[in-house]
């Protein structure tokens, strides 16, 4: 059966060292995994479990694009995330099954219209029109989990114009990399295709028309973004 209009294709992020591109299915997004950017939102840590939001696939955006500034927000926020990259089914999986799934890392930016996630929040209602936002979801190519250093001291940082925002290390994620996929394991049947945002680090903010935002962590492909004008 043909399809009443064209669909598009799985967007895809590059694998540094691949000629084949890594297919975006599925976007998961950890809450709250640095204590001291839940703290400058002025909310405590769960440390029982992560919590978890989507954005669609189809928010997939390359590093290096310029998106013009969404509509609905007066508050649209950068943050710099490690994404990890699955690479093999992973269903109900220990730490150990977890870990050996990661296929690689890379950067990303989670944009946030800030003002409408908290003000769903402050309703108890979801976060969609704060998160989900179109061209939001910005990665950098994947390396390859072989070729990246056991995660600790690495770097966490974003910069706004050159001038640094966020300043972090990697060793203060609350839950570790296997923690997360083994934990979101046990509610989905990972797979090839899913990324998952693993959480900002303090210093969020609003960023405006013409501002350039660069993000990096150490052995890893930096990412950036310009934001344009509103439509
Ligand atoms: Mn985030």
């Amino acid at each position: 059966m043909t399809n009443l209009f064209p669909s598009p294709a799985w967007p895809t992020v590059p694998v540094l060292g691949e000629a084949a591109a890594y297919p975006v299915h599925r976007i998961f997004c950890v809450g709250r995994n640095y204590a001291a950017h839940a703290a400058e939102m002025g909310v405590e840590v769960d440390r029982e479990a992560p919590f978890y939001f989507t954005k669609s696939a189809l928010m997939t955006e390359q590093t290096g694009a310029t998106v013009p500034y969404p509509p609905g927000t007066e508050n649209f926020h950068y943050e710099m995330e490690l994404v990890i990259a699955i690479g093999a089914p992973v269903f109900k999986a220990d730490l150990e099954t977890a870990k050996v799934a990661i296929y690689g890392y890379g950067c990303g930016l989670d944009m946030t219209r800030r003002d409408l996630q908290l003000a769903a929040r402050a309703k108890q209602r979801p976060w969609d029109l704060g998160k989900d936002v179109e061209q939001s979801a910005v990665f950098a190519p994947i390396t390859k989990a072989a070729d990246f250093a056991a995660i600790g001291p690495q770097r966490i940082h974003l910069e706004v114009n050159g001038e640094v925002r966020q300043d972090a290390k990697l060793e203060d994620l609350i839950w570790k990399v296997e923690e997360i996929v083994s934990h979101l394991s046990h509610y989905y049947h990972l797979a090839p295709g899913d990324l998952i945002m693993t959480g900002t680090p303090a210093g969020v903010g609003a960023v405006v028309a013409g501002d350039v935002i660069t993000g990096g962590i150490d052995g890893l492909a930096p990412v950036a973004l310009t934001i344009g004008a509103a439509e």
